[in-house]
């Protein structure tokens, strides 16, 4: 008998997996993910499954982090809270609101467990995960090893960290110690968070202005399946910059500290053409299209096809490359879009 993996994606994808094991304490998740590597068996990590999309049924075995903890301890300038990889990261945020330990409540709202969130090094609203990061335990399979990584080790990159390079697929992570400074400096400087003044806002303020433009601007997954934004924004030269901007003045780009520029995948895709592509029941969302989604009854493959269809046309119309950010599972594994 199958399990079926429909309501552990967001994206609502109806394939099944051959086994599925829940797992709730750090000692049964490390003894779990070491057999499985040992005896050569295909394993899945799962968070909340908001960043995967299955185009087949898993031949393997899909091990569900729900180990649960939060430990909190603090010096004279910070606390350190401790949080097991199972934790739901917006139910985080708003127990640090409620401890007025403030900082996280920019990325309110964004989907998913604490454990997935350094793998991707989750960001919004002006402010990424490392930012708050002091260390990331991990069992690493090759070894069998629980290990440590301080915030330097991990590697972390707009949407990247050493767990999707070097340590990609090799890496269950088992807690992670966040380091939040008890003098509170807001973060506003994001388009819609600029109208606040740095003197009187106050973390809630910021956490339910977030909320409500979130909930405004991205699709419920409970209502339309979706992963957020299927697209990492791309960055390029100086060079590149400057010739696509002779050609297209109203290109949307930021320019970063290597002076590189980034640019919003959204407006490229939307300049393409592409709001309200389609490949069978997925499209791309009519309001933001970066977004795509499942209207009900899509495929994998018809995600993948379609995300094939914007790579292409964004490239031929900008020589810009797009990269997916949610991770593609096939029958056996990761696997990339064709
Ligand atoms: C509506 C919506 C909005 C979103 N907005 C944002 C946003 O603003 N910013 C942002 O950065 N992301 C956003 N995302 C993407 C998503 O929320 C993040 O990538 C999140 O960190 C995924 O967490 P998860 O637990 O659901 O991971 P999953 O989807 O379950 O897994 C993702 C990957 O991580 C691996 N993984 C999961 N847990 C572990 C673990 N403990 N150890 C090792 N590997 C693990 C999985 O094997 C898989 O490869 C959004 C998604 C949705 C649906």
């Amino acid at each position: 008998m199958t399990i079926s993996l429909t309501p552990f994606n967001t994206f609502g994808l109806k394939q099944d997996c051959d086994t599925l094991i829940d797992v709730t304490s750090k000692a049964g998740l490390i003894a779990t993910c070491n057999k499985l590597y040992k005896e050569n068996f295909p394993m899945l990590i799962l968070g909340g499954g908001s960043n995967l999309v299955f185009t087949e049924n898993y031949q393997g075995s899909v091990v569900k982090v729900s180990t649960k903890g939060i430990e909190i301890t603090s010096d004279d300038t910070h606390y350190y809270l401790t949080v097991q990889a199972g934790e739901n990261w917006h139910q985080l945020v708003e127990f640090c609101l409620e401890k007025k330990i403030y900082g996280l409540e920019n990325m309110a709202l964004i989907p998913g467990t604490v454990g997935a969130a350094p793998i991707q090094n989750i960001g919004a609203y002006g402010v990424e995960f490392n930012l708050f990061c002091h260390r990331v335990e991990f069992l690493q399979l090759d070894t069998g090893k629980l290990t440590t990584y301080n915030k330097l080790q991990c590697e972390f990159d707009y949407r990247e960290s050493v767990f999707k390079q070097r340590l990609r697929n090799l890496a269950v992570i088992t807690q992670v110690t966040l380091k939040l400074a008890k003098k509170w400096v807001p973060v506003i400087n994001y388009g819609p968070l600029q109208h606040f003044d740095s003197s009187t806002v106050t973390a809630k303020q910021i956490f339910d202005c977030v909320c409500q433009i979130r909930q405004s601007k991205l699709p419920d997954p409970a209502k339309l399946g979706n992963v957020g934004s299927f697209f990492k924004n791309p960055v390029i030269s100086v060079e590149h910059y400057n010739t696509l901007k002779a050609s297209f003045p109203n290109l949307i780009a930021y320019e970063q500290p290597d002076r590189q520029f980034k640019l919003a995948a959204g407006w490229l895709i939307d300049q393409a053409g592409l709001k309200g592509a389609k490949v069978g029941a997925a499209t791309v969302h009519q309001e933001q299209a970066l977004v795509l989604v499942n209207l009900g009854t899509a495929t994998g493959r018809d995600v993948c096809q379609l995300a094939r269809k914007i790579i292409d046309a964004v490239y031929d119309k900008f020589t810009v490359v797009l990269h997916p950010e949610p991770r593609i599972i096939g029958s056996q594994g990761e696997v990339k879009i064709k």
